[in-house]
């Protein structure tokens, strides 16, 4: 069995170690005995639709964005499109995460238009959301770290990832944390997250796989310090004030 992993932008979009979701990714299939291959797409680089069983799309900064959004108007995006269609999964943060949905529209510069795989739309706002992000969900706690300026909305098409206990999230408004919609995930979770959150990369690993091997089962793996961490960190992650 193997895992065919797709970093896009890699040198444009991937501040505060996100790139660390790929790591977490590959190294949990490879302690399995899952064979790996990574492969980066950045500007001008044509994606093949039918590669990727997993798309990690990381975040960047608001210069970054526009020259992605570019890149993504053109075969990049359809390539996204046609894989999810065709059983794709994809795991975004920030910036990554808004370019998915419809629009990013920053404070001053013209909107960047996104894919539109999540139903979601994002605004600049003013006041920057820097801090521990803890959030909750019917499958778990999600650990992380946020810094963004962009408020996201989500349409009907979308659900939330989970509801925020310390931190902004989205918005900062509806308590509610990144999005989902079929096996794509979106949100603000920096950090970076998948090796912090062992669940939720077992259940982009099982989507991931499930693309060509059907109905794979993942052995548990220790995550007991992973476990420890967690605790650690949510307990910082309550001091947020
Ligand atoms: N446009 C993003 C923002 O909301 C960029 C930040 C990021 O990707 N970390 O600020």
């Amino acid at each position: 069995m193997d895992l065919r992993i797709a970093h896009l932008y890699p040198d444009l979009m991937n501040i505060y170690g996100d790139r660390g979701n790929v790591i977490a990714l590959a190294q949990r299939a490879k302690w399995r005995g899952i064979e790996v291959e990574v492969r980066p797409y950045s500007v001008g680089e044509w994606a093949d639709p039918e590669w990727p069983d997993v798309w990690f799309f990381g975040g960047g900064q608001d210069q970054g964005q526009d020259i992605v959004g570019a890149d993504l108007a053109g075969k990049n995006g359809a390539a996204l499109r046609k894989s999810v269609e065709g059983g794709g999964a994809i795991f975004s943060v920030c910036g990554g995460y808004q370019l998915l949905g419809h629009e990013y529209v920053p404070e001053v510069d013209p909107s960047i238009p996104g894919v539109g795989i999540l139903d979601v739309t994002t605004r600049a706002g003013k006041r920057r959301f820097v801090g521990n992000l803890l959030v909750d969900s019917p499958d778990g706690q999600l650990v992380g770290f946020e810094n963004h300026s962009g408020r996201t909305y989500l349409g009907p098409g979308a659900k939330a990832l989970g509801t925020v206990i310390a931190g902004n999230g989205n918005n900062g408004e509806d308590k509610t944390e990144g999005a989902v919609q079929g096996k794509v995930i979106g949100c603000y979770l920096h950090g970076s997250c998948l090796p912090k959150n062992p669940w939720l990369a077992d259940r982009l690993l099982a989507w991931a796989l499930d693309r060509r091997h059907k109905d794979t089962k993942l052995d548990p793996l220790d995550d007991a310090d992973e476990a420890a961490a967690r605790v650690q960190a949510s307990e910082v992650a309550r001091t947020r004030t």
